[in-house]
């Protein structure tokens, strides 16, 4: 546990520590989200609105509730298996008294506003599903939440929360957690950073987090309950720490160093359009990982040489349906348009884990090793075909390369291929073109794939490794659980050994291999990966300069030596200390 120093006097400063994602520091006033996917305004209600609140509250039960008889007769649930039992158990949590009755109550005793008493019972209703033994029962929990946000999203507008008046750029957002899905929302805001109790540095949320390019930090432990609506605050995201209520001095210091890397950055666009080669004239290519086709525009400012890693299943989240055929091909065209004959690798849906369709949920007790990624759409044959054609329309109009995740199976690499064949034979029946020579790439993030290479090398045209899985696989650890965040170690020797070895079997195979987890993007590992052979690495927009500038100073033949030894290592001290030394 994290050390939480506070005095007792309210508006005190004090200091809160976690793990920063993403870099930079951000000023502003603290802003309190609830656990839920929408933002929930708390404000006391006059005795005499009391009844008008529960009528609000009971027209958004109502709506909410002839929204799912509509979803449980829709093609949703005929298309996607489960989704039928898992819409009769939303239907029947919110008949029940614990979400239709009880935050009525709290209505009326505590005079709270109808969000905010819905939120309140959520949050005691989820830590007594936290606190059973029976992990299904444990993971019905998420269920609850899908409910109050549904309600949540019903309420929406209508009711008189007191207009906030300060501008996003001022705000700090701080909240217990936030899913991927909450955090793909917040694209759409200008918010100065964000801030949260729980969550891994290579958690999705927190990769959101670092691809919105703002200051965040994970893993507060008791930010949400320790700050107050309207501190003042500032988030040092590289170090991940967070001051509450500073000193003047102190923020005359932080304001300073943020003038500084303000002005760092600007330096930095100048290697925009620099060739990106080591000293020695080695090619390196470094493209960008995007999660949805906006994202795309960041990509070109920092003058990327391609989308390494499309994360296409950020279109799925925070819907009732799923894109049709002809949306997903949109999104798709519209990148591949974008980039103008550049790679655009999309990688197939990653649902499962920590993403899922909205009420859809099929994660099962242990979601990190459930029905995932692939897992997931060989169990959906639809929706993959579905997916397929629209990626394979789009290879139409650009460089679209495709990218399956999590394989760890022959059988797997099989099924998926004979998918992409089956979609390949419904386009030519309808004579739809695409590009007949599309490349059809498998992601190595899976201990298991990465050791039997010589079977995906020779079944697939290209390779990218995903460490965040990788490293989440090898040591056992789940990358979302702020609690084993200290084990996540890309310098253990089994994953170093893992990575290396992949690199230079790719290699001897003449298949195209590049990084495409946050290591990618991690400046004190460019050297060691550019000494492992690795010449694509994929990463954050955000990321790229800083890791082009560290190319643009290497010679290969300096670091090889290093890198090799490094990778030999059995100490992990040894391993870092040899890093150090590679990065001085
Ligand atoms: C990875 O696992 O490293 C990866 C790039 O995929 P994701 O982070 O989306 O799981
Ligand atoms: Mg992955």
């Amino acid at each position: 546990m994290k050390p939480v120093e506070r005095s007792s006097d309210i508006g005190a400063s004090f200091t809160l520590h976690g793990a920063g994602v993403s870099g930079g520091i951000a000023i502003g006033y603290a802003h309190l989200v609830s656990t839920a996917r929408l933002e929930v305004a708390h404000y006391e209600i006059a005795p005499r609105d009391v009844e008008a609140e529960l009528q609000r509250f009971d027209a958004a039960v109502a709506k909410v509730r002839s929204e799912l008889e509509g979803l449980q007769s829709s093609g949703l649930a005929s298309a996607l298996t489960e989704m039928k039992a898992i819409l009769n158990l939303h239907a029947m949590l919110l008949n029940d008294s614990n979400l239709s009755v009880v935050p009525r109550d709290l209505i009326r005793s505590r005079r709270c506003n109808a969000e905010w008493a819905l939120v309140q019972q959520m949050d005691y209703l989820t830590s007594q599903f936290e606190e059973m033994e029976d992990p299904y029962l444990r993971e019905r929990k998420q269920d609850i939440v899908q409910v109050v946000e549904r309600m949540l999203r019903a309420m929406l507008g209508t009711g008189h929360a007191p207009a906030r008046t300060l501008p996003e750029e001022d705000v700090i957002v701080i909240a217990h957690d936030l899913s991927p899905a909450d955090m793909i929302l917040f694209k759409q805001h200008q918010y100065a950073g964000f801030v949260t109790d729980l969550g891994g540095v290579t958690s999705h949320s927190a990769i959101v987090a670092r691809s919105l390019n703002i200051p965040a930090i994970v893993g507060l432990h008791h930010a949400r309950s320790l700050v107050s609506e309207g501190e003042l605050l500032i988030a040092d995201g590289r170090e991940g720490v967070l001051i509450v209520n500073p000193g003047a001095q102190v923020l005359e210091e932080y304001r300073e160093r943020s003038r500084e890397l303000e002005a760092e950055r600007r330096k930095l666009r100048s290697l925009r359009t620099a060739r990106s080669a080591t000293l020695d004239g080695t090619l390196v290519e470094l493209q960008a990982n995007i999660e949805l086709p906006q994202d795309v525009e960041e990509v070109m400012e920092v003058g990327a040489a391609g989308i390494g890693l499309f994360r296409s299943e950020f279109l799925f989240l925070n819907r009732d349906d799923l894109p049709s055929e002809d949306e997903q091909f949109e999104a798709y065209r519209a990148v591949a348009d974008a980039m103008h004959g550049m790679p655009v690798t999309i990688r197939t849906l990653d649902l499962g884990a920590d993403k899922s369709v909205n009420g859809a949920d099929r994660a099962g007790p242990n979601p990190a090793l459930g029905l995932r990624a692939i897992r997931f759409c060989l169990a959906e044959p639809q929706m993959f075909l579905t997916q397929l054609r629209a990626i394979l329309r789009a290879s139409h109009h650009g460089r679209v390369r495709l990218l399956i995740p999590m394989l760890a199976h022959a059988h797997e690499v099989e099924q998926a291929l004979a998918a992409v064949r089956h979609a390949r034979e419904t386009l030519d029946d309808q004579k739809i073109p695409y590009d007949r020579g599309i490349e059809i790439g498998g992601m190595i993030e899976v201990p298991a794939a990465a050791l039997s290479l010589n079977y995906f090398v020779r079944r697939l045209d290209f390779l990218s490794i995903g460490t965040n899985d990788l490293i989440q696989y090898t040591l056992a650890i789940d990358r979302t659980d702020d609690t084993v965040a200290h084990l996540y170690d890309p310098l253990h020797p089994a994953v170093l050994q893992l990575v290396a070895q992949t690199i230079r079997a790719a290699i001897r195979a003449r298949t195209p291999v590049a990084v495409c987890g946050e290591m990618a993007g991690d400046l004190a590992m460019t050297r060691l990966l550019l000494g492992f052979g690795l010449r694509q690495f994929s990463m954050h927009p955000a990321q790229l300069l800083t890791i082009k500038q560290q190319v643009l100073r290497t010679r290969i033949d300096e670091v090889q030596p290093l890198a090799g030894r490094i990778g030999r290592a059995h100490d992990p001290a040894k391993a870092r200390a040899l890093l150090a030394r590679l990065n001085s």
